[in-house]
C-alpha cells in the first residue's frame, strides 16, 4: 500500500498509508483462493474475533461490489474503518491465510479498510431498525467494547443510553492512538454510525461518581461496564515525578484529544523537549516516539529492556518508527531519573541488561549488568510500560469483585459477579486489542439479550 514519504510525514499529522484504489483491492482481493470450509468451517473467520465472513466480502471486492462487500462486514463489525487500519492482522485473519504458507497472506486488513472507507466516502448506509424490543440497557465507556455491545444491543431493538467521562465518544481510539495512525474524523464518523442506530451517547458522565451502577440499575434493565485500561503503570524509580515525565497516556490524550499538534488553534498545555526517550517497546511506546518527533523532538529514542525480537509492538509500527528516525536503545533499562534545580529532568539514568532464561510471559528474562550504569541527557521522558483496569468503577460498585490485576471478573458471557451487570474489554482483560474488546461487547450484547428476554418473560 503506498505511504507518505518518511521525511514529509514526521513533519506532519496525516495518515501515514495511503490506502487502496478501486484497481489495486481488487487485484488484491482476486488472490484470496476461496478455500473450502474444513468440517464447515472457514479458517480465516476462525482468526477473526467478531466472525466477519471474510470470504465472502474478498469475493465481493473481486468482483467489484464494494458495497455488497461492506455489507457483508457490517453483520458483523460495526467499526470497520477503525479494524482496517488498527487491527493486529498479522497475528489473526492473516495468520490463518493459506496464501501466506509460501507467499504473502492476502491483505484482509488493508481490504477492509477499502471497503469501509469507500462507503464512508459515498455517505453512510444504516441497516433498517428492527421491531423495538422492550428493555433499556446502559453502556458504561464509549472505547470499542462499549460501542460494539450498544450497536448490537440497537440492531437488536433494546433503547441504548451510553455513558462516557470524557468529553468525546470513543476511548482510546479517541484519546490514544494517534491521527497519523486512525484520523480522528474516521473514529468520529463510525461513533456517529453507531448513533445513527438509536444509541444515546451522554459525555461528560464519571459514573460511580455522581450516578452509580446501582443508581443505572434502577432506571435500566441491564448494565454493560466497558471502561478500559486507563490507569498508567510506572516503573516506582526515583525522579519520576520530575516536570517533563509523562504517562503514555497524558502525553498522547493532550496531543490526540485535545489536539496539542493543532496550536496556535488549540493551546493545550504540553512541552515537548528536543530530546526525548520513550520507555517500552509496545504499539504505545511507538506512537509516543514518533509523535514526539511530530511535534518537534530533534532526537526520539526508544528505551526498550529486550531486545527487538521481544518488543510486543506490531512489526509495521517498528519499521515506521525506524523510517521516522526514532533511535532504538535496546536492552537498557532505566534506574532513576536526574532533575535540576528547578524539578525540570535533564537526564536519565540506565543498566545495561542481558536475557535470561524466558520467564511467565515466555519473552527471555532480562538481567542487569552490573555496573553497567550510563546516562543520557534528556529533557522529556514518557513512561509507556502499559496500563492497568481502570479501578473507578469497579471500587465504586458494591457486589463487583475483581482479580488482583483489578480486572473485573466475568464468565464466559461477560456477566459479572452482579446480577444485571456485564462488562467487557481491557477492564476485564486487562490491557488489549481494539478487536478483542469489540469480541468481548458482541458476546456481552448476546448474554445480555437472553437476560432481559428471560426477566421479561421468564
Ligand atoms: C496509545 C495506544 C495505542 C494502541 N494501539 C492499538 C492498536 O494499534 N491496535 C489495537 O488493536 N489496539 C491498540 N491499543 C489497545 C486498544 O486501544 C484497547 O485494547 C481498546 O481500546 C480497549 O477498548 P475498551 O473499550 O475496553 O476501552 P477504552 O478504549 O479504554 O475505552 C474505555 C472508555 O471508558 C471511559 N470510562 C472510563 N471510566 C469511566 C467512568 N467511570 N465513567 C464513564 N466512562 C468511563 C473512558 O473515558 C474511555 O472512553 C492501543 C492502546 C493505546 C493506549
Amino acid at each position: 500500500m503506498p505511504e507518505q514519504d518518511p521525511k514529509q510525514r514526521v513533519k506532519n499529522f496525516d495518515e501515514v498509508p495511503l490506502g487502496y484504489s478501486l484497481d489495486t483491492a481488487i487485484a488484491e482481493a482476486k488472490r484470496c483462493l476461496e478455500c473450502k470450509p474444513q468440517k464447515g468451517r472457514k479458517i480465516c473467520v476462525d482468526g477473526c474475533p467478531v466472525g466477519i465472513d471474510i470470504p465472502a466480502f474478498v469475493k465481493q471486492i473481486k468482483e467489484g461490489n464494494i458495497e455488497g462487500a461492506i455489507h457483508i462486514i457490517k453483520k458483523k463489525n460495526n467499526l470497520p474503518a477503525i479494524c482496517g487500519r488498527v487491527c493486529p492482522y498479522e497475528d489473526q485473519c492473516e495468520k490463518m491465510c493459506v496464501m501466506g504458507v509460501k507467499f504473502e497472506p492476502v491483505a484482509i486488513g488493508r481490504l477492509e479498510r477499502f471497503a469501509a472507507d469507500y462507503e464512508r466516502e459515498r455517505g453512510l448506509n444504516v441497516p433498517e431498525k428492527p421491531v423495538s424490543k422492550d428493555g433499556r440497557v446502559a453502556v458504561v465507556g464509549s472505547g470499542p467494547a462499549g460501542l460494539t455491545a450498544a450497536a448490537d444491543l440497537a440492531r437488536m431493538g433494546y433503547k441504548v443510553t451510553i455513558f462516557e467521562a470524557l468529553h468525546e465518544a470513543g476511548g482510546v481510539l479517541m484519546y490514544g492512538i494517534p491521527e497519523f495512525r486512525l484520523p480522528k474524523k474516521i473514529v468520529r464518523a463510525e461513533v456517529d454510525y453507531v448513533r445513527s442506530l438509536g444509541v444515546d451517547i451522554k459525555t461528560d458522565i464519571v459514573i460511580g461518581k455522581t450516578i452509580t451502577i446501582d443508581d443505572l440499575l434502577e432506571e435500566f434493565d441491564a448494565v454493560f461496564i466497558g471502561t478500559g485500561a486507563g490507569l498508567p503503570n510506572w516503573m516506582n524509580i526515583p525522579g519520576e515525578n520530575l516536570s517533563g515525565v509523562y504517562s503514555a497516556n497524558e502525553f498522547l490524550t493532550r496531543i490526540n484529544l485535545m489536539r496539542a499538534y493543532n496550536f496556535p488553534e488549540y493551546d493545550t498545555p504540553i512541552r515537548v523537549g528536543k530530546k526525548v526517550a520513550t520507555i517500552g517497546g509496545g504499539n504505545v511506546a511507538m506512537d509516543c516516539a514518533r509523535t514526539a518527533l511530530r511535534m518537534g523532538a530533534e532526537e526520539s529514542y526508544i528505551l526498550y529492556r529486550r531486545t527487538e525480537k521481544e518488543m510486543p509492538a506490531r512489526i509495521e509500527e517498528i519499521e515506521h518508527a525506524k523510517e521516522e528516525g526514532v533511535i532504538f536503545k535496546l536492552l537498557v533499562a532505566p534506574t532513576r531519573y536526574i532533575g535540576d534545580e528547578k524539578g525540570w529532568v535533564r537526564q536519565v539514568e540506565c543498566v545495561r541488561m542481558e536475557l535470561g532464561e524466558p520467564d511467565a510471559s515466555g519473552r527471555r528474562r532480562p538481567i542487569p549488568v552490573k555496573g553497567s550504569e550510563f546516562t543520557m541527557d534528556v529533557d522529556t521522558v514518557i513512561v509507556a510500560i502499559g496500563q492497568s483496569p481502570n479501578p473507578l468503577v469497579p471500587k465504586a460498585t458494591p457486589g463487583l469483585q475483581t482479580t488482583e490485576e483489578g480486572t473485573i471478573i466475568v464468565n464466559e458471557e461477560g456477566l459479572t459477579l452482579k446480577e444485571g451487570v456485564f462488562a467487557g474489554g481491557d477492564i476485564t482483560s486487562g490491557a488489549a486489542t481494539v478487536i478483542l474488546a469489540m469480541g468481548a461487547g458482541k458476546k456481552a450484547a448476546a448474554a445480555i439479550d437472553r437476560y432481559i428476554f428471560t426477566k421479561k418473560c421468564g
